[in-house]
């Protein structure tokens, strides 16, 4: 059986804890391979060359680091194809879907390529009598990356690059449910050129996390995944003095007024409501169909639903795969189950559709008359599940996603221009869609939600990403007396 270690100081490391857990193809239902789990001692010791690094690579130029940061990009993009096909086996999204996480991961080092402009700092001169003033912003040591199983390649690529080009050393703790790709991408950063233990991968669950929780080398906490963790891991890395960024779960409402595109909302709906079977914290997950935009738009979700493909995600003509793992599509039917139970009608049912093999396959799903007090609308699903609600009025619908304890994504669908920036500027969520269904930033804005889908004040990637991790100094300067100078006809370079 293929097992997969942790890379410490650029080498493979079986580990001490003699823990392992099972990795499967979601498609097929095989376990491909068993991921070690790691002990505090793994995780001691992935901080400890972390931070020798981080010593040496603080100094390192700019015209290095960014040199070093196109070779990464180039290598990524140069096996994107062989990325995907990892992340498709374990993850078990399309390849056309695993390919596009490719893509929006490596505008995040594209961006982080551009840290001599976005690393500058500011100065005022003569802020007093021959006193000058300086901001610039150092590095803060030993950052730490939590990441979860639904992008495996996106949201490592979220963190990494922009706290590795700000003169940080990374310690990434992957979802131990699909940890080949960050492992993959773990070994292109080093082919790359970066130094040994800049970039150290631990695979594992609560143990390694906690370690790392608890480091007092650890400076700073990116994390991603459920709300109920991003609580835990604001709350206790935070009274351990660390700065902490935790994106949680989501419930993503996409409101359809009568005067939208009908065929437009619906194609929306379909694809942003099934895409990734609906594990993707982007996903919209509930409709809030306004008036008379209900009946055809439910029909025209039916329709389309008809001629979905679902299948193994290596074959091309499959749209849907499965989901991550046999518990889960049990845990994702049973909802549909909830929603029935509970008076709502279940238009579609996903339960209904039979499939070969042993994979973790259920079809797709779509819930009408769902009402605020149903679980199928309160708790946050992960799979492909779209629930309607139909409300009366556009006030309303704003209504319903205030009151909703989530804020990551929403969508409004119409031709009102004043309805459009009247939802921009009242709807509590931290990233907009206006006939967009899934407003997921490009990598020179930053991504982050609002109310339970974030914890901590500077978002993901961007500008404010690299903010995160980096600090600010101050230096005020007199220079009495003229600076001594010397004679150097050479042309100056960065060397
Ligand atoms: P998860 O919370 O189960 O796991 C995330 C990470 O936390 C993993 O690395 C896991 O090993 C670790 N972890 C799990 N339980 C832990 C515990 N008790 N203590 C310490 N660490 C623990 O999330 P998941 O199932 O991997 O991912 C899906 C969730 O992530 C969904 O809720 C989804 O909405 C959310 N998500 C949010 C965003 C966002 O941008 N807000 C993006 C992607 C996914």
């Amino acid at each position: 059986m293929k097992r997969i270690e942790h890379l410490i100081n650029g080498v493979a490391v079986a580990g001490t804890s003699g823990n392992l857990k099972p990795v499967f193809n979601p498609a097929t239902g095989e376990q491909t391979a068993e991921v070690a789990l790691a002990s505090v001692a793994e995780v001691d010791s992935a901080v400890q060359v972390a931070q020798q690094a981080y010593e040496q690579w603080r100094y390192v130029s700019i015209a290095r680091r960014t040199k070093l940061m196109y070779n990464f990009r180039n290598l990524v993009d140069a096996n994107s194809d062989e990325l995907a096909r990892r992340l498709t086996s374990e993850h078990g999204k399309v390849l056309s879907d695993s390919a596009g996480e490719i893509a929006r991961g490596l505008e995040n080092i594209e961006f982080a390529c551009g840290m001599s402009d976005v690393l500058k700092g500011s100065i005022s001169e003569n802020a007093s009598t021959g006193v000058d003033v300086q901001t610039i912003r150092r590095p803060l040591g030993v950052v730490a990356g939590i990441t979860p199983f639904n992008f495996p390649a996106m949201i490592p690529l979220w963190t990494i690059p922009n706290a590795i080009a700000a003169g940080n050393a990374f310690i990434l703790k992957p979802s131990e449910r699909d940890p080949s790709t960050p492992m993959f991408i773990a070994e292109l950063f080093h082919e790359a050129g970066f130094p040994d233990g800049l970039l150290n991968v631990v695979n594992g669950d609560k143990v390694a996390v906690d370690a790392l929780l608890e480091h007092d080398l650890v400076r700073a906490i990116s994390f991603v995944g459920s709300t109920p963790i991003a609580k835990y891991i604001y709350s206790t890395a935070a009274s351990n003095g660390k700065r902490v960024q935790a994106l949680g779960g989501a419930k993503n409402h996409m409101v359809v007024l009568p005067d939208a595109d009908i065929d437009l909302a619906a194609d929306a709906a379909v694809s942003a409501g099934y895409g990734s079977a609906g594990e993707r914290c982007m996903a919209i997950s509930v409709i809030v169909a306004v008036g008379e935009s209900a009946d055809p738009l439910i029909e025209a979700i039916r329709e389309r639903t008809d001629n979905l493909v679902i299948g193994d995600g290596t074959d091309p003509a499959s749209e849907m795969g499965p989901l991550i793992t046999s518990e889960h599509r049990d845990r994702v039917a049973g909802y549909v189950d909830a929603g029935a139970e509970a008076g709502a009608t279940v238009v579609v049912d996903g339960r209904d559709q039979d499939f070969d093999g042993d994979g973790f396959f259920l079809g797709v799903s779509l819930i009408d008359h769902v009402t605020t007090d149903m679980s199928v609308y309160t708790d946050e699903i992960f799979g492909p599940v779209l629930s309607v609600v139909r409300v009366d009025t556009f006030a309303e619908a704003i209504d319903i996603i205030e009151k909703n304890r989530w804020g990551n994504g929403t969508a409004l669908f119409t031709r009102d221009g004043g309805a459009a920036r009247q939802f921009q500027q009242e709807v509590e969520a931290g990233m907009v869609g206006i006939n967009v269904p899934v407003p997921v930033p490009v990598g020179y804005h930053s991504f982050g939600g609002w109310n339970d889908s974030f914890f901590g004040d500077t978002t993901m990637y961007g500008a404010e990403g690299m903010r995160f991790y980096t600090r600010p100094k101050v230096t005020t300067t007199r220079w009495p007396d003229p600076a001594t100078s010397s004679v150097d006809l050479g042309f100056p370079t960065n060397a």
